[in-house]
């Protein structure tokens, strides 16, 4: 830090991002990653034309990922907000909606406890339940803004739309649900914004649309929430979204066929791995995410994760307390998930000799 750097940012932990090695080719399960590559609609329209107008400025205000947005949720463009991966957009909803404080679950996305430090915004923790899960019961009193994320960061536990709406209905701060993961599964709570003034919904292309290095994302919410954002983006970088960003989004929403495709594919993988790793005596989150939390008493997290990286299979080893037994393992191709748990089958027989 130099002696010119701002005090009250002295104390600030920045997010860790997971591995991106270069060392060697990893089995790379780590990121929550697609394993597939982007629609070949997203491919085709990036084409020379699309390159060599690079010389000119984005569009500012994004239309056509706005309206293919809005098409998707089948809501107005008026309550769509895009921004450079749903980091950005979240940042901006600390930054708006921060001024009492944010409460969140113990263990989510590790984006918000940093964020809620670069803004200088109190940040509240509510415990996770013993099995993990999030009761959002615990929130009904708070008092300021909560967010979290539905399935959860880290567990992939899910919450019904039913239990959100119990919630938002009692609550009158902002109600961020940041649904990263809500395609492999989930119901999104995107229809419910149309009756609750308080409610936000977050989402991001760079799992379900396979679109990670794009940086894409976007929240969804009433009219005057959705201007706060635009006011924050219009006062720091108004053209957020590159050109080819902005064309590939908008085609990756439009292709519904191939985005299903993935998606369930993805499910039915995870439910396989769920299934094998359980087999060989594993215990697993109860997932319905792109990834899956697991443990095995025969190793600690860290030992398995070291154990597989040697053997090129990159997963993520959090390292957080409440989830120290266990490693998180990104959801890739059927062929990944079969070497992944011959590997670990190898390295449980090795450890018994
Ligand atoms: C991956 C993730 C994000 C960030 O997504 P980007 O659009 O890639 O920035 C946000 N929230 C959660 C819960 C995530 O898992």
């Amino acid at each position: 830090m130099s002696k010119y750097f701002s005090g009250k940012l002295s104390s600030i932990e920045p997010y860790v991002p997971g591995e991106q090695p270069r060392d060697k080719k990893y089995i790379k399960l780590n990121t929550n990653e697609s394993p597939f590559p982007p629609s070949p609609e997203v491919v085709k329209a990036l084409d020379e034309a699309q390159v060599s107008s690079l010389n000119l400025y984005s569009d500012p205000t994004a239309k056509e990922l706005v309206d293919a947005i809005a098409e998707y949720y089948s809501v107005c463009p008026e309550n769509v907000f895009v921004g450079n991966g749903s980091d950005e957009v979240l940042a901006f909803v600390f930054y708006a909606w921060g001024e009492n404080g944010f409460t969140g679950p113990e263990l989510s996305y590790g984006f918000y406890p940093v964020f809620s430090q670069f803004f200088c915004v109190d940040y509240t923790q509510i415990d996770l339940k013993e099995d993990l899960s999030i009761e959002l019961s615990d929130y009904y009193n708070v008092k300021n803004s909560i967010i979290f994320a539905n399935p959860n960061a880290q567990t992939g536990l899910y919450i019904t739309p039913e239990k959100i709406e119990e919630l938002v209905s009692k609550v009158n701060g902002v109600v961020v649900v940041d649904e990263a993961y809500i395609d492999f599964g989930g119901e999104s709570v995107v229809p419910l914004t149309k009756k609750y003034p308080n409610l936000v919904v977050t989402g991001t292309l760079s799992k379900s649309r396979n679109l990670a290095g794009a940086r894409i994302g976007f929240a969804i919410g009433n009219k005057e929430l959705i201007n706060d954002l635009n006011t924050l983006k219009f006062s720091f970088n108004p053209y957020n979204l590159n050109r080819l960003s902005i064309i590939a989004g908008a085609k990756a929403m439009e292709d519904k066929e191939y985005f299903r495709k993935c998606v369930t594919t993805v499910a039915e993988t995870r439910e396989f791995t769920k299934k094998a790793l359980s087999d060989i005596g594993f215990t697993c989150t109860d997932s319905l995410s792109n990834f899956i939390l697991a443990k095995t008493e025969k190793l600690s997290g860290k030992e398995l994760y070291l154990a597989l990286k040697e053997r090129g299979i990159l997963v993520r080893y959090l390292g957080n307390e409440i989830i120290k037994e266990y490693v998180r393992i990104t959801i890739g191709s059927k062929e990944q998930m079969i070497c992944l748990i011959d590997t670990i089958k190898s390295i449980l027989s090795e450890a018994e000799k």
